[in-house]
């Protein structure tokens, strides 16, 4: 019998994975979800920061995070080699979660079955077959072969494949994943006890420590067991090929100071295990009935603290994407594109980012393991774009402030479209599906070429339609909020002022 098949088959079970499916099953897509089994003793502890809780709320996962019992964490604190010690709390007294991956993925995936995801755990996946290899006619169905215990050999059919298979890369390492050559990592980790505390000032935090050639990083999950892990980089360090694991990570953590006062007196649980932590991207992310998600399409420098989060991220704009092409396929090209893109700037946003924290270890520690790292990967090299819908940059941009003097100052306004505006159709996201909206596009504003619709709730398509029919800043004020939702009139200047400033208006 040959069953029907899915929307969506999705390969591995990790945070990325357990996401879409659960979005997709809860968005009426029929979804299974392949996933092999993990060794649960070479699970890490990974800190999830606190801005990770809008994605649970999206995923409808909050309550089971909440009430699952991992640790709470009120921030960082960072040693700087033997130099200085940074402690830093989170924003605003949030708090993130210090979790056992293991607990964490099970825990997911339990939320994707419940919203009616086929979940098959002890399913290896050996092969895809897309449908746009094939070059067939008829629908567009790709096959995924895989295996469990009990059938070596099965087959299972759906509209999209989404390879979230991690480092593993199932799908990702045919010709899309692209090795970052400035980072090649080798992380090395284990568990600690300390059953009277560990004499810190603030034991939920995730510590770093940098030394000269690598880094230290320990999160705790209990409040007597903590993930300790050293970062080195084999082409600098030599770690010594006749030494096994647990002398070699026994020989890096004796390069930490503050680390290994942590570490005095409490014992080490487990044996040492090694993991690759080496970069990558992706700078295609999908094709026809194919998306490479989180980890499988890049990864992260696990400095940033910040993997999961963009796994979660990547699985909720891959469910909004699938979605909105199975629901409407002239739009299936636009969300594709629109996947790419945003997937390669959460990437480099987080390149630049740890780029910049490596540059500041390499002054501290001249060595190449942080030289080269401070001189960045291919997608940092450019620079970063500007932040020109920052309001606060906005706010004190001269030619904005000279707009809005000159409004201030007008007994009357005689206010034209500018002659290097466009108003275009770009695709944009809603909860669940790509759409097109129209945007105000100028040749140099916003500079991330993506358009712009909104300034703090100013709807600037609307007010560049109604600015030319009103001779005076009350009245067109007027005229807004009885076609839009009510702003504030300081909001609403703003907004006028940075249209005059940038050129989408112009006063006659
Ligand atoms: C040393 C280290 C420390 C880190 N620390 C942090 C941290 O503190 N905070 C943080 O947010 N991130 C951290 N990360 C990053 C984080 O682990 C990843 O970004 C995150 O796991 C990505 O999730 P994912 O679902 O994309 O991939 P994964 O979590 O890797 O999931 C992939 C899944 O696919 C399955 N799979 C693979 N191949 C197959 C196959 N052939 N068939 C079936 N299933 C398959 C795997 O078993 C796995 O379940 C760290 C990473 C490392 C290496």
């Amino acid at each position: 019998m040959v069953s029907e098949p899915f929307d969506a088959v999705i390969i591995g079970g990790g945070p990325a994975g357990a996401a879409a499916a659960r979005l997709l099953a809860a968005w009426g897509h029929s979804v299974r979800l392949l996933t092999r089994t993990v060794d649960q003793t070479r699970s890490l502890g990974e800190s999830l920061p606190p801005s990770c809780a809008k994605l649970f709320d999206l995923l409808g996962a909050t309550d089971a995070i909440n009430n699952a019992g991992f640790l709470t964490s009120t921030g960082n604190t960072v040693w700087w080699g033997e130099g200085t010690t940074r402690t830093a709390a989170f924003v605003d007294g949030a708090t993130g979660w210090q979790v056992v991956r293991h607990d964490f993925d099970a825990l997911l995936l339990r939320l994707a079955a419940s919203a009616g995801a086929q979940v098959v755990t002890g399913a290896l996946v050996r092969d895809v077959r897309l449908a746009s290899e094939s070059g067939r006619p008829g629908p567009a169905v790709s096959t995924v072969e895989y295996g469990t215990d009990d059938q070596p050999r099965q087959e299972v059919q759906a509209s999209f494949v989404l390879d979230c298979s991690g480092r593993a890369g199932v799908v990702a390492r045919r010709g899309f994943r692209i090795a970052d050559p400035t980072q090649t990592t080798l992380a090395l980790a284990a568990t600690w006890t300390r059953p009277d505390g560990w004499g810190l000032a603030d034991a939920s935090h995730t510590l770093v420590e940098t030394y000269a050639d690598g880094w230290a990083w320990s999160v705790p999950v209990t409040p007597h067991r903590r993930y300790v892990t050293v970062m080195v980089d084999p082409r600098t360090t030599d770690l010594g090929a006749e030494r096994g694991v647990t002398s070699r990570y026994e020989r890096e953590i004796g390069k930490t100071v503050a680390l290994r006062g942590v570490l005095n007196g409490a014992t080490r649980e487990t044996v040492p295990w090694g993991c690759d932590a080496s970069l990558y991207h992706a700078d295609v992310c999908g094709g026809p009935g194919l998306l490479l998600v989180g980890d499988a399409a890049s990864f992260i420098d696990p400095l940033s603290s910040y993997g999961v989060k963009k796994a979660l991220a990547s699985a909720w704009l891959a469910a909004v994407v699938v979605h909105t092409s199975l629901t409407n396929a002239s739009l299936a090209g636009v969300a594709l594109e629109l996947f790419t893109t945003r997937e390669r700037e959460i990437h480099d946003a987080s390149v630049r980012q740890s780029t910049t924290f490596f540059a500041e270890a390499a002054e501290r520690h001249l060595h190449p393991f942080w030289t080269g790292r401070a001189g960045g990967g291919d997608p940092a090299d450019g620079p970063e774009p500007a932040a020109d819908v920052d309001i606060a940059r906005l706010r004190e941009d001269t030619a904005v402030l000279a707009a809005f003097e000159a409004l201030r100052g007008a007994r009357q306004i005689r206010l034209r479209r500018g002659d290097r505006l466009q108003i275009e159709a770009r695709p944009a996201l809603t909860l669940r599906e790509v759409v097109l909206e129209e945007r105000l596009v100028l040749p140099t504003w916003p500079a991330n070429g993506h358009g712009i619709r909104f300034l703090r709730d100013i709807d600037l398509v609307k007010l560049v339609e109604l600015a030319p029919e009103h001779e005076h800043v009350p009245d067109l004020f007027e005229a807004y909020i009885r076609r839009c939702p009510p702003v504030s009139l300081p909001d609403f200047l703003g907004a006028l002022s940075v249209l005059l400033a940038k050129g989408a208006l112009v006063d006659d």
